[in-house]
């Protein structure tokens, strides 16, 4: 196969239709073997249970070229178990783990063409998602769903570095005490797109959401988790039943203790002691870690000493260290890269 002919430095975070995708359905109590096909459409009763209550879920994770050459992806079996949560908690059939790492691995493969080379800083974005198909108008669960697995090449996050972001304290709430703050959920997006609307029209990159009964804890963003550093050097990352599990974040505090013996703390973090923080950055797939430079909370700003122009320097040794991780460079914990071919 030949890499297809796509300037993979100068492409966006914008779906692409690639060459194959994965499709399972499930019916009569249990998933089919699943097919790769050239089709990107769905053609649903315009009663399907998504539609009407929106019964979905969905992961991201990326594909990419590592230093000698293999294609690889970072700790897909937990993206596979974080979908089983997911869907149980959504009254969906949980996909079996196992097969859901192998569909990946396939539908990678069958899109190797598309997979952008080591060092463009381009990735293959890998988008499963699962969703209730058969009419349903009263309230209740499906009983037939889709699971389908697509791709699309997605251009480095940071264009020419990453420079610190600035966020707000938003005044909506992301996500409900013992709601579904903890699940991917696409429920859980649709109700945050107002807030990041408003936000951007403000002139923020980002909410800050604190925990919607008190107000008072910090939560996460609409997509990324937070980190902070202590003036000392502990790395800190929030505790919250209403967080979704970031495996960028899991990783980085994995890294943090156990690559660079820093320590490490997981515990709820009070909104009020933020501006003692001396870094803070936010963690996902998309951008491994985006700093952030500044939060501005009704009228006043929390200025992070790291500043507006680059990475605090334990933010960015995490990003250098979990980066070289993925890409093959430093030797991480067993079982994270996985070699696609
Ligand atoms: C997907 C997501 C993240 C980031 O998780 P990763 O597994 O690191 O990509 C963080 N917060 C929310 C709300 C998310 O949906």
């Amino acid at each position: 196969m030949a890499k297809q002919n796509i300037d993979w430095s100068n492409i966006g975070f914008e779906y692409s239709k690639t060459a194959k995708r994965f499709v399972s359905n499930f019916k009569d109590g249990k998933w089919d073997d699943g097919v790769l096909t050239d089709d990107n459409t769905v053609v649903l009763n315009e009663c399907a249970g998504v539609l009407q209550y929106s019964q979905s879920c969905f992961e991201g994770l990326k594909a990419y070229t590592s230093e000698n050459g293999h294609i690889v992806c970072f700790r897909p079996d937990l993206n596979a178990q974080r979908m089983v949560d997911s869907a149980k908690r959504l009254e969906m059939p949980p996909f079996d783990p196992d097969r859901f790492v192998k569909a990946v691995v396939d539908t990678v493969k069958a899109n190797a063409d598309y997979v952008p080379p080591f060092g463009s800083g381009a990735t293959l974005y890998i988008r499963p998602v699962m969703f209730g198909t058969n009419a349903v108008i009263g309230v209740k669960p499906a009983t037939e769903y889709q699971f389908r697995i697509f791709t699309m090449p997605v251009g480095p996050y940071f264009k020419g570095g990453a420079k610190p972001i600035t966020i707000k304290v938003s005044d909506f709430d992301r996500a409900a005490p013992h709601g579904t703050g903890h699940i991917k959920a696409g429920l859980n997006y649709a109700m945050s797109l107002h807030a990041i609307v408003t936000a951007h029209a403000e002139g923020f990159d980002e909410n800050m959401y604190l925990d919607a009964a008190t107000r008072t804890y910090v939560e996460e963003t609409g997509g990324a988790n937070f980190i902070f550093v202590t003036k000392d050097g502990t790395v800190v990352t929030p505790k919250s039943d209403s967080i979704l599990p970031s495996i960028t974040r899991r990783s980085i505090m994995t890294v943090a203790r156990d690559v660079l013996g820093l320590k490490t703390e997981e515990r709820k973090v009070s909104f009020e002691e933020v501006k003692d923080f001396a870094e803070c950055g936010l963690c996902g797939t998309a951008a491994v870690i985006s700093p952030v430079g500044k939060i501005y909370d009704h009228g006043k700003e929390i200025l992070f000493p790291s500043g507006m122009e680059k990475m605090g320097p334990t933010i960015q040794k995490l990003y250098d260290t979990l980066t070289g991780i993925q890409m093959g460079r430093i030797e991480g914990p067993e079982g994270w890269v996985k070699v696609i071919e």
